[in-house]
């Protein structure tokens, strides 16, 4: 059952001597072979790699017991992880979901995935995204449909579906996604797990393929509050490699979490303090967020979940984001825009597929289109459209000029509230199938989503209740830039008060 655990709970195991790295790693794989026939979270697996990296964490664990060096080992060292498969791991096949990238081997690892590295953590494979993260339920990926654990019917949600369903099935500890419009979130939020999408600039894009280069992040999905913070502290901070990288100090993100810091006062990572709490912080509930049309069920655990909030001692207000009906509009015009520049690069020369044609021509023709699924030719014509002479100024110069009002509504809120609590996703998991054929249904999965890009903020998905079905809800929280020490100090609070996390689905084992 070691596949079960969490980083932090594992971490401590491993200190203690009472487990060992390729113990854990084992376990982890013996799980993804029980499971990931049915779930289908994942596109690649990595398990000689794994194994040597797990050896290797043991003879790190061991050389740190032996010289009384344990408080300075990373709590990731040994913890296998899983990546989603927009984010570039040296040597191992990065599809990004697509047919294009198929047979793609980047020589070089994302930032993020360096950092794990360094820190000694294991990597199990990569998992299942739409194809260039544009969707939100995995139906775009061009290889198959990833399954929620907690009815395989349903969609995890997406695009990060296949690292969502892999933390929800234990058949990872953690996994990292990327999130343009809520692909972190949403998908936690529709299989019962932490979700993050740090502040834009927060963690390095270097290495992660690039879908709308403005809204882009990496972000972190977990088994509980507590391992999304130290994931976060270990990928996050500036990277000169990726222009965009802010040069803020990392907070320690334990300490709102514990109460106490990570370091020195030979607090094992296991170690629960009251936290920080929540007494005397402001969280606003913007109005906009509880809409007629929404689920009830979703409405009444966010409510309720507030409600918590103020038990604990929060002063909770309402407030206004008044724009944020514009949302959707403005994103599908910036992001295909984005996106459409960015994808230009697969042309059969320079990456991947190359389908060669009469004339130069003909081969990009062939390539693009037999390279690119439906759902991504649609975001290149858009954003082509919204570039182009004479329409410019009405779609994509407009859409930007709503984007500021867009963040000037977080930042005034935020000077009323420390953060914004409000649903994830307006609905539960829905059955596969249900949107694929109507791509404007499928975009409103990420309305609650999709403002805190644009506005570049940071946000976190936490369990917060089931429907009658017994599928999950999310609770969202937002917070203005860097401040994702309030975040997770909120959800840290509302976790430890309510369990919604321990929840389990029951997935059969596929094995005889
Ligand atoms: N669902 C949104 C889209 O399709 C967001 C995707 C994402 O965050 N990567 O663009």
């Amino acid at each position: 059952m070691l596949h079960t655990l969490t980083i932090h709970a594992a971490a401590d195991l491993l200190r203690a001597g009472e487990i060992t790295a390729a113990e854990l790693t084992e376990a982890a794989l013996g799980r993804i072979y029980a499971v990931d026939n049915a779930v289908k979270a994942y596109l690649t697996l990595t398990p000689e790699a794994a194994l040597q990296q797990a050896a290797a964490a043991d003879a790190t664990i061991a050389a740190a017991r032996r010289d009384h060096a344990l408080d300075h080992l990373s709590p990731l060292a040994g913890i296998p992880l899983a990546i989603k498969d927009v984010i570039s791991v040296e040597g191992v096949r990065t599809t990004c979901g697509s047919k294009i990238l198929e047979n793609y081997v980047p020589p070089y690892s994302a930032t993020a995935v360096e950092r794990l590295a360094a820190a000694g953590a294991v990597i199990l494979g990569k998992t299942n995204t739409d194809e260039f993260a544009m969707g939100s339920s995995t139906e775009n990926s061009a290889y198959f449909t990833t399954r929620n654990p907690w009815d395989l019917a349903r969609v995890p949600g997406g695009s990060s579906g296949g690292s969502a369903a892999a933390v929800a099935a234990d058949a990872c500890l953690a996994a990292l996604g990327s999130d343009t419009g809520g692909s972190v979130r949403q998908p936690a939020a529709l299989c019962g797990v932490v979700g993050l999408k740090p502040t834009y600039g927060r963690v390095s894009r270097y290495g992660l393929v690039a879908f709308a280069s403005s809204l882009d992040q990496i972000g972190v999905l977990a088994k509980d509050v507590t391992d999304a913070a130290l994931l976060l502290g270990t990928i996050a901070g500036h990277d000169p490699r990726d222009s965009t990288s802010v040069d803020v100090p990392v907070a320690d993100y334990l300490l709102g979490v514990r109460g106490h810091g990570s370091g020195g006062d030979g607090q094992r990572s296991g170690d629960r303090g009251q936290g920080a709490g929540v007494r005397g912080l402001r969280v606003g509930a913007p109005k906009e967020y509880f809409i007629p049309g929404m689920q009830p069920e979703v409405e009444a655990a966010v409510r309720a979940a507030i409600g918590v909030l103020a038990d604990l001692g929060a002063a909770i207000r309402e407030i206004s984001l008044p724009h944020t009906d514009l949302a959707l509009p403005v994103y599908y015009l910036i992001a295909p825009a984005e996106a459409s520049a960015n994808l230009a690069r697969y042309d059969g020369i320079r990456y991947g597929l190359s389908t060669p044609g009469a004339t130069l021509w003909d081969g990009y023709r062939l390539t693009r289109g037999q390279g690119f699924g439906p759902e991504v030719k649609r975001r290149i014509m858009l954003g082509a459209y919204a570039l182009s002479a004479g329409y410019y100024d009405a779609y994509y110069l407009k859409a930007q000029q709503v984007r500021t009002l867009i963040k000037a509504d977080f930042e005034n809120a935020l000077r009323e509230v420390d953060v914004i609590a409000c649903p994830t996703s307006p609905t539960t998991a829905f059955r596969i199938g249900e949107k694929a054929d109507d791509p404007l249904s499928m975009y409103l999965a990420d309305v609650f989503t999709l403002s805190l890009n644009l506005a570049g903020m940071c946000g976190i998905s936490a369990p917060c209740g089931f429907d009658a079905a017994g599928l999950p809800i999310g609770l969202q929280l937002m917070a203005g830039a860097f401040q994702e020490a309030t975040l997770l100090r909120v959800a840290y609070a509302y976790e430890q008060a309510t369990g919604w996390h321990r929840q389990k689905p029951h997935i059969a084992d596929q094995r005889r």
